[in-house]
């Protein structure tokens, strides 16, 4: 068929190019060591920063939950898919980060998708870095609205853009940046929200349990909070090692959200097991401070040793240390040499990133060794 042969086309051109992706299965539990295809690896891809997916109390809290409440929610938060869990876990969540109330989702993914399209419409204009995550994009596409993109952390492009538009209505960024580990300059963008009286929105998915006091994040790592950054999504999959997201803001933006968020009106609620999973990992993470701690050390180790080697790294002081390759087709070949070393270190390639800064994305956890990061700084010496 001929439509056949144009999928078929494309995907041959794709695979030219560098920019074919594929899975990967892994045999069993996730962690800092896993199993493909029957070899064992050292993961340096996952962004379970803190080592919270395979806490054996994170594990019981799970089980528990399944024996108390079943598996499914059954339905929408809104028609009766709202448990009790879900109710505690938002009231927790507000006390820890300081927002007056939160509404959970099923994913950030959607998270971002329902607040842009709840907050814009057609005639407004929204401002986002260039380097923010895929879903930032996405939801102001789904809103219909005017999406205007700044230059990487460049608060007076920023500023000139913003005094252009009389229709400016949000200025939404990655916290911390996926893909590149650096901080969003919040002090700087609270504040030009605040003069021309916009909406701040901040995902942060990747600062969430990494910064911050106890791991509130990227709002708390800089000292600010609901009067500055008036609404924050933060995902439950990365550090927290679950799965789930929650947007937490004003009384009035939550009812709002529970009004006009399709991504949250029409989809099946998180099953309450997982949020009680998600309870136990935010009540250890924030009591567990040598978590975080291990995890700076060992960002300092892998950055010494790596500047040693005269490695290309960006300037994150996250876990997220990116070594950009540029290529898209020599990523995959560095990425699959250390594979064979023992290493799981996935090729990031465009248009997950832009074209000709394709990267090996390491990512650092609580839950590896100082020896394992040793070990990583001698492969990659011998593979680039
Ligand atoms: C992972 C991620 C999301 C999406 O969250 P999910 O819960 O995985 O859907 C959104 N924003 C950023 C910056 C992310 O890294």
């Amino acid at each position: 068929m001929r439509r056949d042969q144009i999928l078929a086309e494309r995907l041959k051109r794709r695979r030219e190019q560098g920019l074919y992706r594929s899975l990967e299965v892994v045999t069993d539990r996730q962690g800092v060591e896993v199993v493909v295809k029957g070899q064992k690896l050292i993961n340096f891809s996952s962004n379970d920063y803190l080592g919270m997916a395979s806490h054996p109390q994170v594990i019981a809290a799970m089980k528990r939950g399944a024996d108390r409440y079943g598996i499914g929610s059954g339905a929408s938060h809104l028609v009766s898919g709202h448990f009790q869990s879900h109710a505690e876990l938002e009231q927790e969540l507000a006390e820890f980060v300081g927002y007056e109330r939160t509404l959970l989702f099923s994913t950030g993914y959607q998270a971002n998708l329902g607040v842009l399209t709840a907050l814009s419409s057609r005639n407004d204009w929204v401002f986002e870095d260039r380097l923010n995550h895929a879903s930032l994009l996405d939801g102001v596409r789904l809103a219909g609205a005017n999406l205007k993109r700044y230059p990487h952390g460049d608060v007076s492009a920023l500023k000139s853009l913003v005094e252009e538009q009389p229709q400016a209505c949000l200025l939404a960024t990655d916290g911390v940046f996926s893909m590149d580990g650096d901080l969003a300059p919040l002090p700087e963008m609270a504040d030009l929200a605040r003069c021309r009286d916009l909406w701040l929105y901040v995902d942060d998915a990747h600062g969430f349990g990494v910064l911050g006091k106890e791991g509130a994040g990227s709002i708390s790592h800089f000292g600010l909070g609901p009067k500055h950054v008036p609404i924050v999504m933060a995902t439950f999959g990365k550090a927290l090692g679950v799965f789930g997201a929650f947007v937490a803001g004003s009384e009035l933006l939550i009812e709002t959200l529970i009004q006009q968020a399709r991504t949250f009106i029409y989809t099946t609620a998180l099953p309450p097991a997982l949020t009680e999973a998600v309870r136990m990992s935010l009540a250890l993470m924030q009591r567990e401070n040598w978590r975080r701690e291990k995890l700076t050390d060992l960002i300092a180790r892998f950055r010494r040793g790596a500047s040693a080697l005269g490695l290309n790294l960006i300037d994150s002081s996250t876990p997220i240390q990116p070594l950009i390759v540029g290529d898209s087709l020599r990523a995959l070949e560095v990425s699959r040499s250390l594979q064979a070393k023992g290493f799981w270190l996935s090729a990031i390639r465009p248009p997950t990133v832009p074209v000709g800064t394709a990267r090996l994305r390491i990512t650092l956890s609580a839950a590896h060794s100082e020896t394992q990061v040793d070990r990583l700084l001698e492969a990659l010496s011998q593979s680039l």
